[in-house]
């Protein structure tokens, strides 16, 4: 049976995330409310506005199902989805669910240079459980992690700094992996569940 992924759909690129899924052999859906949270095998938290997804995850009722989904299986934060779940938010500070042992800077980058597409190398961790070859990573006002706690396994790097990591069935990306074809990420936390 395919794997059912939900993508929190409250606000952001929810709907690049589902195609980028479905790309990948999953079935995906969206995700608005507790009861949707309950017929999914792994979730997804998309890019978009960390401030704005908060009000909504509140309006919606979803705080508490999301921290509890995120205590049982699988979760994948990219960008404003990384600021959610990690346990420090900066630049200001934030509320977040905080289940990644991470301090995450937002809008790191700074005005001028906020948005930008690189090639980086992922570490062998990664290449040894996907396919051979660098990461096209698009980052668009992304924040940077700052600080990883000693849980978490780095998975690449760009600029000296960590931009995909792991802490055990949480999956972060401070760029956008459902913006490119490649679905070696998207795979990777297919294989969490
Ligand atoms: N700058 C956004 C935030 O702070 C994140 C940007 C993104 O998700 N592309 O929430």
């Amino acid at each position: 049976m395919k794997k059912r992924i939900g993508v929190l759909a409250l606000q952001g690129d929810f709907e690049a995330h589902v195609k980028s899924f479905v790309r990948a052999g999953a079935d995906a859906v969206e995700v608005r409310t507790a009861s949707e949270l309950d017929c999914v095998d792994g979730l997804v938290i998309p890019g978009g506005e960390s401030t704005t997804m908060l009000k909504l995850l509140h309006y919606m009722d979803m705080m508490e199902p999301v921290r509890a989904f995120a205590a049982a299986k699988p979760v994948f934060g990219t960008c404003a989805g990384a600021i959610l779940l990690a346990k420090e938010v900066t630049n200001p500070s934030q509320e977040s669910f905080g289940v990644v042992d991470l301090t995450v800077q937002r809008n790191a980058y700074g005005r001028q240079n906020d948005s930008r597409v690189v090639h980086i190398a992922p570490d062998a961790d990664f290449l040894s459980r996907t396919a051979e070859g660098e990461i096209e990573a698009v980052f668009i006002r992304a924040p940077i992690i700052r600080r990883v706690g000693p849980g978490v396994k780095v998975l690449a790097g760009y600029a000296g700094n960590p931009v995909l990591v792991e802490e055990g069935n949480i999956l972060i990306a401070t760029f956008h992996p459902e913006l490119t074809k490649d679905s070696r990420v998207q795979s990777l936390f297919l294989g969490k569940i």
